[in-house]
């Protein structure tokens, strides 16, 4: 007997995951594909969301959509999961030179930046090395990346609406009315196949994308850091105690590699200028960025019928894909517009 559902989504990483859940509070019901052991960008990610790019110090494009969205619907999914696994903490700046300072202080009297920027300029914290101070943010945090797969992931399953294995497209097949796969019938499929989608030919085949590696090492410090982000050139993420997460590096090529040993240098280095004790690295990880040409997301219809994209988030799926699921989610459902400069059509 064939199993009729809405929607097939194929992956089921940050994207996947959140799409997954939007596409249930609208009513529709789905399938989840997705191989967790192969997942090698969000089970690595930190999870921080902040709507500021620091180094520029402007606002992430479309920022404050986001940052509502966002806040809705992973405390939505802590709900329905039962789980928790959405942090709000703030991500301290630390400035490396007196015009940053200077910047920051006149940006957080202005309407955009007042409510994601901490007015008061404040002491490094305990063993933090630096020449200047420091400023905080609001309206950060990070979202436990693993728990909230793993909880997503067994809610669907309770649902049987989640099936562990590659999806093959090659056996796809679509009529006038949707598709079918397997013992499913269903009016389309989404690929929420992250880099994959570049790198593997077993996957939806999607122009665009242009990944981007990065390295992070977990460390054990000699003594207990704040609650908080550190943000220098790498942040430097407090994971309690005196456990942290440092990273991360940024590679457009050596895909096939794995964690490098001229990366881990490069933090541990870093590590070296910035905190005052020793430190002893625990743990080294890779993934790689589903990162694009134009640094746009790409979410829409794919030029094959019945599918869509809903991927390219970079370095900011955690921020991005709740407001990005629900204006796909909005087109799906009531025919809303999509967001032009994000169409796969355009590559
Ligand atoms: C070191 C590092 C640090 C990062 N830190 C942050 C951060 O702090 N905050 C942030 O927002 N982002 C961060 N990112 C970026 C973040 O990891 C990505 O934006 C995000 O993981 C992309 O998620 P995705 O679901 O689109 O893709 P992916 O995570 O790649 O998920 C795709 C999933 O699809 C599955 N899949 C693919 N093809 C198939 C198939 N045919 N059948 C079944 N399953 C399939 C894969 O196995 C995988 O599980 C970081 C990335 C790296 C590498």
């Amino acid at each position: 007997m064939s199993k009729h559902v809405d929607y097939i989504i194929v992956g089921g990483g940050i994207s996947g995951c959140v799409l997954s859940y939007m596409l249930m509070k609208y009513g529709a019901n789905v399938m989840l594909f997705d191989l967790p052991n192969e997942n090698k960008s969000s089970s690595v990610a930190a999870g921080l969301w902040n709507p500021i790019v620091l180094k520029r110090m402007k606002k992430v494009w479309r920022a404050d959509a986001m940052i509502d969205e966002l806040n809705r619907i992973y405390s939505d999914i802590e709900k329905w999961t039962e789980s928790q696994f959405f942090d709000p903490i703030s991500i301290r700046r630390v400035f490396h030179n007196a015009s940053e300072q200077n910047t920051w202080t006149e940006l957080c009297d202005s309407p955009g930046f007042k409510a994601f920027l901490e007015d008061k300029i404040e002491p490094l914290p305990n063993g933090i090395k630096g020449k200047f101070k420091s400023g905080k943010m609001k309206n950060t945090g990070r979202l436990q990346v693993v728990p909230f797969m793993n909880a997503v992931h067994d809610a669907l399953k309770q649902a049987d609406s989640f099936r562990e294995k590659r999806f093959d497209w090659k056996n796809v097949q679509r009529d006038s009315e949707g598709v079918s796969y397997e013992d499913i019938r269903a009016h389309g499929i989404i690929s929420c196949e992250g880099t994959q989608m570049a790198l593997n030919a077993q996957s939806l085949e999607q122009q665009g994308f242009a990944p981007v590696k990065g390295e992070l090492l977990r460390i054990a410090l000699d003594k207990p850091l704040t609650n908080e982000c550190i943000h220098q050139k790498y942040f430097m993420l407090s994971e309690g105690i005196n456990k942290v997460t440092v990273g991360a590096t940024y590679a457009w090529d050596g895909f096939e590699k794995g964690p490098t040993a001229e990366k881990r240098k490069e933090l541990e280095e870093h590590l070296n200028l910035v905190w005052e004790g020793s430190f002893e690295t625990e743990e080294h990880l890779s993934g790689i960025r589903p990162a694009t040409k134009d640094r746009k997301p790409i979410i829409g219809p794919h030029e094959l019928r019945h599918t869509w994209v809903f991927g390219g988030m970079g370095s900011r799926a955690v921020l991005m894909a709740p407001y990005l699921a629900k204006v796909l989610v909005e087109h799906l459902m009531y025919g809303t517009d999509l967001l032009e400069e994000c169409l796969p059509s355009r590559f």
